[in-house]
């Protein structure tokens, strides 16, 4: 059946209902108001979990919020991936909660200082974008020899590189239990259980209580077989993959993909509400006539970019490479931010470098964050002021159009900001794109206004011609 969308209704009655206050929102409506939204979890309400006689309603309430698919964590407390969790089939529904995690495979015929070179890489790769880090997030360990012992040594020698949450990849049972044992505390994604070694792999999962993969490629019905019996066994931590192609094949994994995750978020086939798992990285085994290893790792990056929007949790990808990879990521940023809240800065005053007081540049701007980090590396290396005006997270175009970005906005942080005890002159620089408002602004902040460019890379031309040598000082006015 598939899950109703939860109200406040639907929770509020199960709640306490004694505004205690030890929540962040302090009331019980209003925490039930925020968990149908999950923008806070159960654990936020303390009293849900210290009074026993909440013990039923904690029960109801964890299941009524659990998601139709399966949230499986993948690690330690101290460094831990969740994957799965989702609640909705598109993310404007709500919002996506928990972002495709990235693998990169290493395995057990690399030399090891190769080996800890690409783990350092995986663990070092940090990109920063509109103000976030964008990192990697996990290490797989695959065994290419299905050596036991040579599995083991790479799987420790992993393990003592880095603490990130870790993939054991083998479909060898006694290769897996070697490595397992190496880091049976560390929770590793077991990958994988298949027709053939399901019955092992099941045990080896629950002698270990690990996350398990089960891998069926193209065999639908035979994936829900193994799941059932896994799950009539107690294993509950499961990850499905169906596998994955390029060229001709590419059409039957989306679809499959697709239709994977509808059954699961719409509860038609409740077996599928599962966290699923993509391995890339398996084209390098399937192109092994293709020379150029450009071209793979291009193919690579472009079917796990597929995957990504086509609902993958986990992918298992064959480098770190900064020009296959970086797209990704930033991809993955994008469809799992929360599309109700545009990405947005703190706004306020912001000083780069070493301005003087009398005489250099003040910049206005919106709190889009998209805005504001294109504007900041056209600027960050002049000494100058930026006001940053609250817009709601909007662009200065929507913002203008919207009135968000108004005069009075302008005022205001110019006055919240205390910039006028900072500075000497009086003179304010606007984005192009607000420049209707400039007789507005110079009305409602005293202050003479320039209409700056209507891209900010445009910036330094426009201080040559407009701001460098001219006079700033109260009382002069470009206007006279
Ligand atoms: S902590 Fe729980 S009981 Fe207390 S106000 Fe919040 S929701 Fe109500």
């Amino acid at each position: 059946m598939p899950k109703k969308k939860l109200g406040p209704m639907d929770i509020y009655p199960l709640l306490p209902k004694t505004n205690c206050g030890k929540c962040p929102q302090k009331v019980c409506m209003g925490f039930a108001v925020q968990l149908a939204e999950r923008n806070v979890s159960l654990e936020d309400c303390p009293p849900l979990f210290e009074d026993p006689k909440y013990k039923e309603n904690l029960a109801k309430l964890q299941e009524l919020l659990a998601p139709p698919i399966r949230e499986v964590v993948i690690g330690t407390p101290k460094r831990r991936v969740k994957i799965g969790g989702e609640l909705v089939l598109r993310r404007h529904e709500l919002r996506y909660l928990n972002p495709t995690a990235f693998a990169i495979v290493v395995d057990d015929e690399m030399a090891e200082d190769e080996l800890v070179k690409k783990v350092k890489e995986v663990e070092n790769f940090k990109y920063t974008y509109i103000g976030m880090d964008l990192k990697l997030d996990m290490v797989a360990v695959r065994s290419k020899s299905n050596d036991p012992s040579k599995f083991e040594k790479t799987v420790k020698k992993v393990a003592e590189t880095t603490d990130m949450p870790l993939v054991l990849w083998s479909f060898d049972p006694s290769t897996m239990e070697k490595g397992l044992e190496v880091v049976k505390d560390r929770n590793p994604l077991l990958y994988a259980a298949t027709k053939d070694n399901w019955q092992d792999m099941g045990e080896l999962a629950l002698k270990y209580k690990c996350p398990l993969t089960v891998y069926s490629p193209n065999d639908l019905n035979m994936l829900k077989s193994i799941v059932t019996a896994l799950k009539t066994w107690g294993i509950q931590d499961l990850t499905i993959d169906v596998g994955c192609d390029f060229g001709e094949g590419i059409k039957d994994t989306i679809n499959s993909l697709t239709m994977l995750r509808i059954a699961g978020i719409e509860g038609t086939d409740e077996v599928l509400g599962l966290p699923i798992v993509g391995t890339p990285v398996t084209l390098w085994d399937k192109e092994r006539e293709e020379k150029n290893p450009e071209i793979i790792r291009w193919k690579e990056a472009c079917l796990a970019a597929m995957m990504i929007v086509r609902y993958v949790d986990l992918l298992m990808l064959s480098s770190a490479t900064m020009w296959s990879t970086l797209p990704l990521v930033i991809l993955r940023n994008n469809i799992y931010n929360d599309p109700r809240k545009p990405v947005s800065v703190e706004p306020g005053l912001r000083v780069f470098g070493n301005p003087d007081p009398e005489n250099a540049p003040v910049f206005v701007t919106s709190n889009f964050a998209l805005t504001y980090y294109t504007v900041l590396s056209d600027i960050e290396k002049l000494d100058c002021y930026l006001l940053v005006v609250d817009t709601e997270g909007t662009s200065v175009e929507s913002a203008v159009a919207g009135r968000k970005f108004t005069a009075d906005k302008v005022a205001e942080v110019i006055q919240s900001s205390k910039i006028e005890e900072k500075i000497k002159h009086r003179t304010i620089i606007i984005p192009g794109k607000a420049a209707r408002l400039k007789g507005d602004i110079e009305d409602a902040t005293k202050w003479d206004v320039l209409v700056g460019p209507q891209d900010s890379s445009g910036i330094p031309a426009f201080l040559k011609e407009n701001w460098e040598g001219k006079d700033h000082t109260p009382g002069w006015s470009y206007k006279t």
